[in-house]
Parts: C-alpha cells; structure tokens; sequence
C-alpha cells in the first residue's frame, strides 16, 4: 500500500511538473498596429504580458512620431525649439551621433524631404528638382542645435526619427521584458525583429529575410539562439510608381532623391536594437561597396545585402547564422 502511495504520489507529481513545464513553453501572442506597421510579440514567462509591449510601443509613438500634431517631436517641428528629457533626448542623442560617425548617409533631418514625396500624408509626388534643391539647404545635422536638453532648429529644418525609432522602442520593450523578468521573448515590429533569450523548448530562433519580389515569402533565414536585433531596411517596403519608375522612402541626404545605391534590401545584425535600426537605413544608402568598407572599420554590427542584380552577400559573421540561399561571404 504505502509502495502503491509513493508511485502514485511521483506520478501526481510528475504531472505536475509536466503541466507546469507546459504552460511556461505556451507563449504569449499578440498582433497590434502601431507606428504605421504591424507588429506581433511572443513571449514566454509569467513576469509580463503582451500588452506591456504595447502599451510602451503606443508611449514612444506618442512622443516620437512625426506626423501626430501632439507629439514632442511634431511640436518641436513647428516650434523650432524644445527642451527634451528622457527618451527623446536620448534618441536624438543616438540619431546625431550615428549621423556623425556614418557621416551623412544616416540623416535625421531629411523630414522636409520625406514630406515632399509625400510619405507621412501618403499622397505621393515627384518634387521637381528646384524644390529639392532648396528643401536640401534646410537638410543636415548642422542645422540641429542640441545641447542634450535644448534643441534648436534651423528655419525649414525638421526632423524625422523615423529611420530609427522602431528600432529603439524594440530595445526599450526588451529592456523592460528582461527588467520583469521574462523567460524569452520575440518582437516584430515591422522590418524589425528582436529577440530576448533563448527559447524555452531549447530550439533555435528563426528569422526570415523577406524577398523583394513577395515579401510575404522569406529569401533567407537567420538562425541562432540568444538576443538579437536584425533590423531589415528595403526598396519595397515603402514606394509608389509614376509613369513607370518606382520611387522608395529611404532618400539619399545628399541628393534629395530614392537612395538608388544597387541594393533591394540591407539586414543589419546588431546586440542593440537602435543601432541596427539606424545602421539599416545608413547602410542602404551607402550601398555594397561604400557598406562593407564601413562595416570593415566597425566591429559592433553584421550585415546580409541583397543587391539588385538578385545577389546576396554576407559579412563573416552573419554568414554562420545565414540559411536557405547561396550567397557569398564579404571577409574582413
Ligand atoms: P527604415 O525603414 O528604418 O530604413 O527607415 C526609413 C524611414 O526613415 C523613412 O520612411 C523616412 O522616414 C526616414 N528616412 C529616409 N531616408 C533617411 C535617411 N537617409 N536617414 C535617416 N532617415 C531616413
Ligand atoms: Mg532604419
């Protein structure tokens, strides 16, 4: 009898203990519409929930987009001033130095440019090029006067943080994932992808690189186990036709015009999600060549390129984690 109590009482317990496993391995799913893409978080843990990352992505919106007229950002467009604190100074304290270290290709003031395509309002024009030439004289981080907590504009010069806030407020839900204490964790917010830990069933993350062509469809695949950004920046994410060219939203700073450098697609692998936000739309700008000179002076970032002749290339490090496709490795 007391054998027969002690089996049955392991097998209960044993249960128990399956169950529990279980439910820590059913993750915590959730899609959501939010700074002008969809976005989908899985997590697994019981220290947070999918709403968490929500509410922080609709908070940093709500201070950093530039097309809500009650933004921080939006006022100080219109005002030409503002004290900033707290994660908008501290993001344009990343756009600028970023900006400064690629020097030029990454510009957080190209906002008049973006809105003379019509990008924010969605209702999409050539601008002629008397009118970039002269949207172009309020373009450049020299016009932006900031002293970590006052910034000053330029007459004309706005600012559009686009290029890297998706990126940032994927670090900052990651930050506070591993703050509650979250098992693991994967964020898609749009082109950018972040991960936190490793999965709980022991098996690889896997993320896939969209192909131009049907970006419902993965090229590539990046495969690997812990945190992770992979920021993807491309032609097709954002563009319209006119009388049959294709006009995209990354523009080159220096020439008002779609950043035409031969590549489809950049995917930048970084350990900090701002970082590789940014770096995406640098490195598209730069293109392969002027990219992977850069990349060669760095040593905080991996890159996949897709160039427009339907080639894709990998840094030494990325290539490990690089699947699905041939591709050439870019040596050091
Ligand atoms: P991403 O998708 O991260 O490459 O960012 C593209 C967005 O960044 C565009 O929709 C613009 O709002 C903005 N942008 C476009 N060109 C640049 C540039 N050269 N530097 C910084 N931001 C840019
Ligand atoms: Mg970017």
């Amino acid at each position: 009898m007391k054998r027969f109590f002690t089996v049955f009482l392991t097998a209960a317990l044993l249960t128990a203990l399956l169950l529990t496993g279980c439910t820590s391995t059913a993750p915590q799913e959730a899609e959501f519409f939010a700074m002008d893409t969809l976005m989908s978080v899985k997590l697994w843990g019981e220290g947070a929930s999918t709403s968490d990352v929500s509410a922080e992505i609709n908070r940093l919106e709500a201070l950093l987009s530039a097309t809500r007229e009650t933004s921080v950002l939006s006022q100080l467009n219109a005002a030409g001033s503002a004290e900033l604190s707290g994660d908008t100074a501290s993001l344009l304290t990343q756009a600028l130095s970023l900006s400064e270290r690629i020097g030029g290709a990454f510009d957080p003031t190209v906002y008049p440019l973006v809105e003379a395509w019509g990008f924010p309002s969605k209702e999409y024009r050539v601008p002629d090029q008397t009118e970039l030439d002269s949207l172009l004289s309020c373009v450049g981080t020299a016009h932006v006067h900031f002293d970590g907590s006052t910034v000053t504009l330029d007459a004309g010069t706005r600012l559009d943080l686009g290029g890297i806030a998706k990126g940032y407020a994927a670090q900052s839900c990651a930050e506070l994932l591993k703050e509650k204490g979250v098992e693991a964790a994967i964020l898609s917010l749009g082109g950018n992808v972040q991960t936190i830990g490793s999965k709980p069933d022991g098996s690889a993350w896997v993320v896939g690189i969209a192909d131009p062509a049907d970006p419902s469809q993965a090229i590539a695949r990046l495969t690997f186990e812990d945190s992770m950004a992979l920021v993807t920046s491309g032609a097709y994410q954002r563009y319209f036709e006119e009388n049959g060219v294709i006009y995209h939203h990354i523009l080159d700073p220096q020439t008002g015009l779609p950043a035409g450098s031969g590549l489809l697609s950049v995917t930048v692998l970084a350990e900090d999600g701002t970082l590789a936000d940014g770096l995406s739309t640098a490195l598209f700008v730069m293109g392969l060549e002027e990219g992977t000179r850069f990349w060669r002076n760095s040593n905080d970032f991996e890159a996949v390129f897709l160039t427009s002749e339907g080639k894709i290339l990998a840094t030494e490090g990325a290539a490990p984690f690089l699947s699905g496709c041939e591709y050439s490795v870019i040596e050091r």
